[in-house]
């Protein structure tokens, strides 16, 4: 409470809570997030604050867009069934009052009988024919909602595998592409590839430059490393500074030649602030490569990739390993 007053934040529950678990220590990332904004000098401001909530309580965008959607689809598909019923009881009582008409026909009739039946079965006809239309325009309205919500679902499902500040894909993302190049690569017997990167001494970056710097390293690594591969490759970022890549029907040699390519692009890559007029030299890459074994989890080849990169940094960091 006290530093929510010091610092001029409303008393809002988003806001007890964010101060709360920081000065609970319960979760390291939000800790870290506070301390980082208040020592790069950001202002501890509304927005900010209102960022982290979202960030670490609110619920994620896939699963707030379903829940939505859910909602929605189910009010709309009632309305559906509900105008599919009225149709069924109408054109039911339509058919009887023919029918009724029908038996009438059988009798022998007036014209004056005769022109009150066909004025009577023309007036049923005209407001049936007025339901259906008024029917035709609300399911065109009900299936144009439907077409919205999908939208807006894939929509949601393409914001949950992006990562915020790089663009790429996200560990999510990475999950889920990485399982699929597995189940591919043993249903084709092709070879699929695995690549983990991580800056060097990025900590240190941080520190000297600044965080700000440092978040602009972090997208103009991910966009290098995207122009390093070809299609069907996927470039996400794994988690704070690491990246991994994946590279379906490649094999493991082919794979550390493109890894010693991009640690050679990165690394040459001069990082400036032309508007500053400020040149931040270059960051260095340690990257482990390792070959998916059919067969084995996910887990296993990335722990083995994983091994890789340690083992670069071991020997001395800015350099590529391969798994043993
Ligand atoms: P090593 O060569 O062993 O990888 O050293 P390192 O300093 O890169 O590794 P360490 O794991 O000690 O620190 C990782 C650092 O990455 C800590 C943190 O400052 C930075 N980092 C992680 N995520 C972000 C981010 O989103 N933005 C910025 N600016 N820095 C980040
Ligand atoms: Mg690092
Ligand atoms: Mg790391």
């Amino acid at each position: 409470m006290e530093r929510m007053l010091s610092e001029r934040l409303p008393p809002t529950p988003e806001n007890f809570t964010l101060w709360f678990v920081y000065f609970s220590g319960r979760n390291p990332d939000l800790t870290r997030a506070i301390d980082l904004a208040c020592r790069d000098g950001l202002a501890t401001s509304q927005t900010l604050c209102e960022e982290l909530y979202k960030r670490f309580f609110a619920l994620d965008a896939e699963a707030q867009a379903i829940r939505e959607t859910s909602d929605k689809a189910r009010y709309a598909l009632g309305r559906i069934l509900e105008q599919l019923g009225n149709v069924g009881s109408e054109t039911e009582r339509y058919g009887n009052t023919l029918t009724g008409f029908r038996d009438e026909l059988d009798q022998p009739l007036s014209l004056p009988e005769l022109r009150a039946m066909i004025a009577a079965v023309a007036a049923e006809t005209k407001e049936i024919v007025d339901r259906q239309t008024a029917l035709q325009l609300q399911l065109q309205e009900s299936s144009q909602q439907l077409a919205e919500m999908r939208v807006s679902l894939d929509s949601a499902r393409r914001e949950a595998l992006t990562d915020g500040l790089t663009g790429i894909g996200n560990r999510k993302a990475f999950d889920l592409l990485l399982q699929e190049a597995m189940d591919e690569s043993a249903r084709e017997a092709l070879p699929l590839s695995l690549m983990m990167v991580d800056i060097d001494h990025f900590k240190a970056f941080n520190d000297t430059h600044g965080h700000l710097v440092g978040d602009h390293v972090l997208k103009l690594v991910a966009r290098m490393l995207t122009e390093c591969i070809k299609g069907r490759d996927t470039a996400a970022r794994y988690g704070g500074e690491e990246f991994a890549i994946i590279l379906p029907r490649t094999s493991l040699d082919n794979a550390l030649k493109l890894a010693e390519q991009v640690r050679t692009f990165v690394g040459a890559r001069q990082i400036v602030n032309k508007a500053r007029n400020a040149n931040y030299g270059t960051v260095a890459l340690s990257v482990g490569v390792a070959q998916f074994r059919p067969g084995e989890p996910a887990s296993a080849l990335v722990r083995r990739a994983d091994e890789a990169l340690y083992a670069a940094k071991r020997s001395g960091r800015n350099r590529v390993a391969v798994e043993a």
